[in-house]
């Protein structure tokens, strides 16, 4: 038996709906201006620029209804939330922002049992276990100095508990959702409502073209992108995300 320098922390795992099995995080990537109006509103013309991927940490990801145990790792085998945890259907307000901003999106589950690369966008629903929907939180302010410095928009997207989840659907119940509504409410007023039929990108384009840029693994996400409408979050602001038929999340900043 190997021994360790210092103790681990469990992998972050997600619920499962309708399953008491458990879903392993392994790495979290995300797709930037995949719907045309996000583009467009961002101040870039997608007839010009495809989309592109960035990452977030696999344990910046976390089931909304859950939160993020003190100390992190896996909220099924851990304790309360603490002064580093998240409680169950929260979401810090991070520091270092004056603007942080929602994106709702369709999150894409990698399954199988193999490495995944060169996929043909033809075969790469196979790989897709399932789907649920998340919020993309972003320190905008961030993001645009990093942009205007040309440097890297890692803390703008990166930070802890940037990534609430819903609970994952297997593809095998649900299905692959080409088209279905996706929209974000705060205090219970529409700010984002688009159409996954509006994805600038598909998702077996997506996941074909990631699997040309990196070897996916079962236990990978992918952060497929935001419609138009992003916007700030104050503390104490109600969220509410869903893609009809697919899932939904609810959380309040704090
Ligand atoms: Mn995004």
């Amino acid at each position: 038996m190997t021994s360790l320098a210092l103790p681990t922390v469990a992998a972050s795992t997600l619920p499962i709906e309708g399953s008491a099995e458990r879903w392993p995080i392994r790495r979290v990537y995300c797709v930037g201006r995949n719907y045309a109006d996000h583009a467009r509103e961002m101040g870039s013309d997608p007839d010009r620029e495809p989309p592109f991927f960035f990452s977030k940490p696999a344990d910046a990801v976390y089931a909304a209804s859950e939160g993020i145990p003190a100390g992190g790792g896996d909220a099924a085998s851990s304790g309360a939330a603490g002064a580093t945890g998240v409680a169950p259907g929260t979401t810090p307000y991070p520091p270092r922002t004056e603007e942080l901003h929602h994106e709702v999106e369709l999150v894409v589950a990698i399954g199988g049992d193999r490495e995944l690369v060169d996929l043909d966008p033809a075969a790469a629903l196979d790989a897709v276990w399932g789907y649920t929907v998340g919020i993309d939180l972003t320190r905008r302010d961030r993001q645009a100095v990093a942009k205007s410095s040309g440097r890297p928009w890692d803390l703008a997207k990166g930070f802890d508990a940037s990534g609430p989840v819903g609970a994952l659907v297997p593809a095998e119940r649900l299905g692959h959702p080409a088209a279905a509504r996706i929209h974000l409410e705060v205090n219970g007023a529409t700010r984002q409502d688009g159409d996954l039929d509006q994805q600038i990108w598909s998702v077996p384009e997506i996941v074909a073209e990631l699997s040309r840029e990196i070897a996916l693994r079962p236990g990978d996400l992918i952060f497929t992108g935001t419609p138009a409408g992003v916007g700030p979050l104050e503390r104490g602001d109600a969220v509410r995300a869903t893609i009809e038929g697919v899932a939904s999340l609810e959380v309040r900043v704090v």
